[in-house]
């Protein structure tokens, strides 16, 4: 679920982009705007091809990857200007906005070349990237650890007079700034600071070590399967290489093959991990936290790791007879298909949930995919965002150089009267070496600047869709409709994040917030209301019938308890690993204990599943955050919008409560702002379990 989307996690100091062309004018009308879903369907709308290259995102160095090198100097030179002046200017609201223009400095190049790093078809401008960033996070270390600059910092947060003045955004964002410093020891006495630097360094090659390892496949000798299923694995010589689960492979022998040999623990990653569990609490206690979970929940919504079990408990305990049911009709139906064998194993889960899935309805996506054009599904997005918000969505001419290729499509959003906010860059098709990962990538953070300008946010949207053949424009299975709209729900939240600061733009808040405003969209995009305006199939104009989406709609609920309660296991299993040291027994036996109470389907000894957990080490004590926000979200659906998607004084609220603070207010006060209420883990459960009802009524009546 959280492999999904992928978010900047947070760095110690974040990034954006400044010296922007075309950034910055309002109300600014454009003759070379046109309508968005015209721009989707139609083939190839190229770039200027004439006049000078204007570099990638109009950044003028970025014409060549010789200019990577070129920005970067600029932005060190501009970094150690501005920490002078940090250095020298009394406390007060200043010092913030230095700092925040210092982290713009940085951000602006390195946000971008993280980005380019990843998705740039030349492996030229790929490399420069990488360069950059390894640069770049080299001076946010040395940043992090210059005294002289945290102490204008710490003097500001100690003048209680000067702090009681500053107005709470303000006050938060030097705040999360002081927490970035921590970290990294800065407070503590000399051979305290040396060893947390130390730590620090061991953490983030243990990481890589431990991700590296998290997908190497593992060998075995061939003669030990059985002959008539080895050729579903890759055979080298005398041996067979397993490099996943294949979950989703109809013979359970496989599935059980796959499982016991792909899990089946290695040594060397089972030390990486023991040691990255050990430093991280090492150097969370070193600085001054409880547990590594403590110090990782600082600032978000759950707080405390307290908590995050107490959600996770009530969870577990509401699901416990649904998900008992839900492993009921797995086994029955194993039983039919393979009555020799018919105990249900953790192997068997994903599998016949979908054939359960497929049984019960029909929701074979060639049926939905031609009402899903591209096209029509960014009109269907573009009518929400008007009706909902005043904003709508334009398809804008590139310029030469601006782009990474071709068939990216750059879109203006725009208010009805507050004009442009901000631009999204569309990367939605299939390439080869593009990673196959929806995502959005933040590239410029909105911040006001100095002159009284606000930096245009600037993100690009990446989405791996097929492009259109000679007889179809390109078209989207449902999953893929969903994905866009939950991408298109980051993308919002970056645009309409209209903070002072560019460290708290859009996206960069909690992690268990984060995911708020995109989950809130696949609610939008399961509602017939929202999905009748758009979804029309690209032939004959006919529009998708009520029935099936309310199928599609019901089919998601089979064995979805089961599916939440293998989340909740996952994450208490997270929690666990970040909580208290030394762990009262190996990881092993902890992953067996926890999978035993808060899932339900056997262990199976000599495997060692959470070495492949590799969410562990992005989301570190914060693997319950999906769990959280998709809460949020279904409270917020439920009490603000299934009464009508297109109340335009919700959307208004929804604006001004959640999306327009970015990461610049606590966000359970953003959460209050919205429901009008302060809600407890009871009604977070509430929400969570009562999405899982079946809606039978609804379906019988609409499929007559
Ligand atoms: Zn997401």
């Amino acid at each position: 679920m959280l492999s999904g989307c992928r978010r900047a996690l947070p760095a110690a100091l974040r990034l954006a982009v400044r010296g922007w062309a075309g950034g910055g004018g309002r109300r600014r009308v454009s003759t070379s705007w046109s309508p968005v879903g015209a721009a989707f369907d139609a083939k190839q709308q190229r770039s200027r091809l004439t006049g000078q290259s204007t570099g990638l995102f109009g950044v003028p160095e970025l014409s060549s990857p010789e200019g990577f090198q070129e920005a970067q100097e600029k932005a060190l030179q501009e970094t150690e200007q501005l920490v002078q002046k940090a250095c020298t200017t009394p406390p007060g609201p200043q010092i913030v906005m230095i700092f925040d223009q210092l982290s713009d400095a940085l951000c602006r190049v390195a946000d971008l070349a993280d980005f380019v790093k990843i998705a740039h078809p030349d492996f030229a401008f790929r490399e420069a990237a990488e360069e950059t960033c390894r640069n770049i996070g080299t001076m946010v270390e040395k940043l992090n650890t210059n005294i002289e600059l945290c102490q204008s910092l710490k003097q500001l947060l100690a003048d209680k007079e000067v702090m009681d003045s500053l107005d709470p955004e303000t006050r938060q964002v030097a705040e999360l700034f002081m927490f970035d410093f921590e970290i990294s020891g800065i407070h503590l006495d000399e051979e305290k600071r040396k060893r947390a630097v130390d730590l620090n360094v061991k953490i983030l090659d243990l990481c890589n070590q431990f991700l590296i390892g998290a997908h190497l496949p593992n060998k075995i000798d061939k003669q030990i399967l059985p002959e008539h299923i080895r050729y579903n694995f890759a055979v080298e010589g005398n041996y067979i290489q397993i490099t996943g689960l294949h979950a989703d492979c109809s013979d359970d022998l496989v599935r059980e093959a796959a499982y016991k040999i792909f899990l089946y623990p290695n040594a060397e990653q089972l030390r990486c991990l023991e040691e990255l569990l050990t430093s991280r609490n090492h150097l969370a206690q070193l600085v001054g936290y409880n547990t590594f979970a403590h110090r990782a929940l600082q600032g978000t919504m759950a707080r405390t790791p307290e908590k995050v079990m107490q959600f996770l408990e009530t969870l577990s305990d509401r699901l416990f007879q649904r998900t008992l049911k839900d492993f009921e009709m797995m086994e029955g139906m194993k039983m039919k298909l393979n009555p020799q064998n018919s105990k249900l194993m953790p192997w068997d889960h994903p599998y016949y949930s979908g054939v359960l899935r497929a049984e019960r309805y029909n929701i074979e996506p060639s049926l939905y995919c031609p009402f899903f054009s591209l096209g029509a599904c960014m009109e269907g997005l573009n009518f929400l965002f008007n009706q909902l918000l005043g904003i709508s969505l334009y398809a804008e001419q590139t310029e030469k150089g601006e782009l990474w290729c071709e068939d990216v499509r750059k879109l203006a959003v725009v208010h009805e009267n507050e004009g442009l906010l901000g631009y999204i860059y569309c990367d939605f098709y299939q390439r080869a070496d593009k990673p196959h990962q929806d995502c959005h990538f933040t590239i410029r953070g909105g911040r006001l600047r100095k002159d009284g300008e606000y930096q245009l946010p600037v993100v690009v949207l990446m989405l791996s869709l097929p492009h259109s053949t000679k007889n179809s424009p390109t078209l989207l299975t449902p999953g893929m409709m969903e994905n866009l709209f939950h991408e298109m729900g980051h993308a919002m939240h970056s645009m309409l994040g209209r903070t002072r600061y560019q460290h708290v733009t859009g996206t960069r808040c909690p992690t268990d917030f984060a995911e708020v405003p995109s989950i809130l969209m696949e609610y939008f995009a399961s509602d017939y209301r929202v999905v009748n305006q758009f979804a029309r199939h690209f032939q004959t104009g006919q529009s998708l019938p009520k029935s099936m989406v309310s199928r599609l709609c019901e089919s998601k609920k089979i064995c979805a308890a089961a599916d939440m309660q293998l989340q909740v296991f996952y994450a208490v299993l997270d929690q666990l690993y970040h909580g208290e040291h030394p762990l009262k027994r190996s990881t092993t036996e902890i992953l067996k204990e926890t999978q035993e109470k808060f899932y339900g389907l056997p262990y199976v000894p000599k495997t060692a599943w959470q070495l492949r957990f590799s969410h562990l080490v992005g989301y570190g004590a914060k693997y319950y955050s999906y769990l959280m926000s998709r809460a949020i979200a279904s409270m917020v659906w439920k009490q603000c919008f299934v009464q009508n998607p297109f109340d335009r004084a919700m959307g208004e609220r929804y604006r001004r409560e959640m999306l327009a603070h970015g990461g610049g207010k606590e966000p359970m006060l953003m959460v209050q702002g919205m429901l009008q209420k302060s809600p407890s883990v009871e009604d977070f459960v509430d929400a969570l379990v009562s999405d899982l009802d079946q809606d039978f009524e609804t379906f019988f009546m609409d499929s007559e």
